[in-house]
């Protein structure tokens, strides 16, 4: 991909506005969780390193153009001060007389936060005179916000067009990681989906059938594509109405030589509820009263035995009904061999989106996949194939 980084511009004096996300949980008044804070570290220490005066600019909440204190970046000086370890600046106005005064007077060792960019209706417009606006406090920009890229605003887009212009160490290491996953992987690729519902990822199957070598799909979208076959599933979650669709997906993968791999064997249910009574069954033998909630042992060997052969696995969404003990067994297997195979070095892993940071880390295994994404939206954009506006103004920079 053709995207500057940091290590490309020059930052020596210059006021660097960064595009991050800081989107933190807030209770009464207190940063819950700064993880996203904290990855903001590196870019900000890379850019201060370089003799760049960093200027943060960031959303927060969903304000709809208009001021709303309760939507204020304030809340989050406190950790940013902490965490970056650095005097923070404050302007109340992302724009105007007082960001660009305040971004003329920093010092070094100075942060200065922008307040909430959404603030103003131009944000989510992608309004040029906004952006223009936005571009007087930098003289350079960096877009440290993937998980923000699938959108086209002023400050992830538009700014890209204004200023010289490069990807933050976060955005970087996640298109490093989406590029050895999907664009030019290892092969054979093996892709997991799973999750509730066919409807939902219609496009990620359409799109991932084209690019991997074997396709696994489990969780309750795995019912629609047996009950396309001819499954009874009894009265588990079922898009009945999508048996086409399905049928035209596995058509799809036969034409691409991507192998689908659908469970061989599950475990029923009489209701979803955490320790239900339940028994492995095949398929031909589901209960008209039960309900399938994860894949069985067969199926589990199934999968490991892909991921064996496998260089490459892209992971979205879980195996069974993950959140209810023991309906996450299949997950949590699944999960842990890969986990172990990525150890050994014989597999990249790759995951994210939806449910599946959670589904990953009650496995246990979060931090032992190659690159987790907690980017969500702009993860499965990216898995269905969608350019990211926000990466594209960066490559055409
Ligand atoms: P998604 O947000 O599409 O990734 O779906 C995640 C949700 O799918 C989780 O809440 C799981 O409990 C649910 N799920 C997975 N498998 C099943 C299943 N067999 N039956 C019902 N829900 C399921």
């Amino acid at each position: 991909m053709a995207y500057k980084t940091l290590d490309d511009i020059d930052l020596s004096s210059k006021r660097v506005l960064i595009r991050v996300d800081i989107n933190v949980p807030v209770d009464n008044g207190v940063v819950t969780d700064a993880t996203r804070v904290e990855r903001i570290r590196p870019t900000v220490r890379d850019v201060m390193a370089k003799g760049g005066k960093p200027i943060l600019l960031a959303h927060f909440g969903r304000p709809k153009g208009r001021v709303a204190p309760d939507m204020s970046l304030k809340v989050t000086l406190g950790t940013l001060a902490e965490v970056l370890g650095a005097d923070m600046r404050f302007s109340e106005n992302c724009i105007g007389e007082e960001a660009v005064a305040t971004s003329n007077a920093l010092a070094p060792g100075d942060v200065l936060l922008l307040e909430n960019t959404r603030f103003h209706p131009g944000e989510e417009t992608n309004d040029p005179t906004f952006a223009a606006e936005l571009a007087k406090s930098g003289d350079v920009y960096v877009n440290d916000a993937f998980s923000a890229a699938h959108r086209a605003h002023a400050s992830t887009e538009g700014l890209a067009r204004l200023l010289p212009a490069a990807a933050g160490r976060n955005m970087q290491a996640e298109l490093e990681a989406l590029e050895k996953a999907l664009a030019s992987p290892q092969r054979p690729v093996v892709a997991v989906v799973g999750g509730a519902k066919v409807s939902t990822k219609l496009d990620l199957l359409g799109n991932l059938v084209a690019k991997v070598d074997h396709l696994v799909i489990g969780g309750g979208m795995a019912n629609t594509f047996l009950a396309a076959q001819g499954y009874d599933v009894g009265k588990s979650l079922c898009e009945h109405e999508l048996g086409d669709t399905a049928r035209e997906i596995m058509d799809k993968a036969k034409t691409a030589g991507c192998e689908v791999v659908l469970p061989v064997d599950v475990v029923v249910a009489g209701e979803f509820k955490a320790h239900a009574d339940n028994h492995v069954a095949d398929l031909e033998s589901v209960p008209a009263d039960a309900m399938i909630l994860d894949a069985g042992p067969q199926s589990i060997a199934e999968i490991t035995a892909r991921f064996d052969r496998a260089k490459t696995l892209v992971w979205n969404g879980p195996l069974g009904a993950f959140e209810i003990e023991p309906f996450n067994a299949a997950t949590n297997a699944a999960a842990q061999y890969a986990a172990e195979r990525t150890a050994s070095g014989e597999l990249l892993s790759v995951a994210g989106g939806g449910d599946t940071v959670a589904a990953l880390n009650a496995a246990g295994v979060g931090d032992r996949f190659t690159y987790v994404s907690t980017a969500g939206g702009a993860f499965l954009e990216w898995l269905e194939g969608k350019t990211l506006p926000g990466v594209a103004a960066l490559e055409a920079g």
